[in-house]
């Protein structure tokens, strides 16, 4: 690719000086979008809207980046794994999840992740860098690309940002990522969420620069002791501090915030700590999602008993908060919350 630009990898108003400075006309650049978002080419010469000598001309100084697909993996659940590596070598996973009404896409915004959380398989790899735009945006549009082939005219519907990384640490490519989702691909904002593991000081941050996307964010603790033990981001900004920035991240009418909280066996998952969360989370409109600790190869911790989650979810039910069990999907393919790690297939 050395020395040619790569086209995603521009801004909108790059690509159209781009063009013009070529001598073509702006609806060049129009349709090249047109191409790239909704007809999701994969390369310049597949733009066959373009005569051949243009797509040869523009061919010899521009390309399109497409992730290759290392690995694609099928849960005995229908959930999907895609193994991407980028152009540096560097990889990273995203996980299709179908139901009934949606497919919903969880991406990732960093190769590896710097947050350390105890429980979790990228975060025992570290970072590796930050992920671009255009990459974060190239997960949707490649696996779109897969999905035509086999299924026709049903695309990734919902986005969750909960793949690798941590998305408020790299939050300036995943707004513009955000901005091309929903102005480019036509993906309602109310259908995609953003979590985080608690980098309290952004949430304001993000309702300025991605407003109207729905949050969640990573709790798993009811004490300032254990967060800090399995999630050290607490150990910088605790629970008292996370919460308040909830407590202040602006919801419009019908929104809540979701928290996450992954239950672990003997850890987090007693009643008491039900209780305190009850506590921790009163005055802001949430809802709150147990997800049962998915075990992967040498991990410390277990999954708690059916009895013990359902215990858990009785407490918050009784004090009226919307509290519903996740299983993971893709646990048979490691693509369940927590375990995704981009291995070398
Ligand atoms: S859970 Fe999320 S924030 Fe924590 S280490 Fe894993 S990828 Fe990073």
């Amino acid at each position: 690719m050395s020395g040619r630009v790569n086209l995603k990898a521009l801004s909108r108003e790059d690509l159209f000086r781009f063009i013009l400075e070529r001598g073509l006309p702006r609806f060049r650049a129009e349709q090249l979008l047109h191409w790239v978002y909704e007809r999701y080419v994969a390369d310049i010469s597949g733009v066959t809207e373009f005569s051949k000598k243009l797509r040869d001309d523009l061919g010899a100084v521009a390309y399109l980046s497409c992730p290759e697909v290392a690995q694609r993996l099928t849960s005995r659940d229908g959930t999907e794994k895609f193994l991407f590596r980028l152009e540096d070598g560097e990889t990273i996973e995203s996980v299709l999840i179908p139901d009934d009404k949606r497919l919903t896409l969880c991406i990732s915004s960093q190769a590896g992740c710097a947050m350390g959380c105890e429980f979790c398989l990228t975060g025992s790899h570290g970072l590796k860098r930050n992920l671009q735009a255009y990459e974060i945006v190239d997960q949707v549009l490649s696996v779109n690309r897969m999905i035509r082939m086999t299924e026709k005219g049903r695309g990734v519907t919902n986005i969750v940002l909960m793949g690798m990384g941590e998305p408020l640490a790299n939050l300036d490519a995943v707004a513009e990522a955000l901005r091309r989702i929903t102005g480019l691909l036509g993906i309602s904002k109310r259908r995609i969420t953003l979590s985080t593991s608690g980098l309290a000081p952004k949430l304001a941050e993000l309702a300025s620069k991605a407003p109207d996307v729905n949050l969640a964010v990573s709790l798993n603790a009811s004490t300032d002791e254990v967060r800090s033990r399995i999630m050290p981001v607490n150990r910088k900004y605790p629970l008292r501090t996370l919460l308040d920035a909830c407590r202040k991240f602006p919801l419009g009418p019908m929104r809540r915030i979701t928290f996450e909280y992954v239950l672990i066996g003997g850890l987090n998952d007693s009643e008491s700590d039900a209780r305190r969360l009850v506590g921790l989370v009163k005055g802001i409109r949430c809802k709150i999602n147990l997800i049962p600790f998915n075990p992967h190869p040498g991990s410390a911790f277990t999954r708690p008993s059916e009895e013990r989650v359902l215990a858990f979810q009785k407490v918050l039910v009784k004090h009226d908060l919307a509290a519903l069990i996740r299983e993971s999907k893709g646990q048979d393919i490691l693509a369940a919350c927590g375990q995704l790690r981009a291995a070398q297939p």
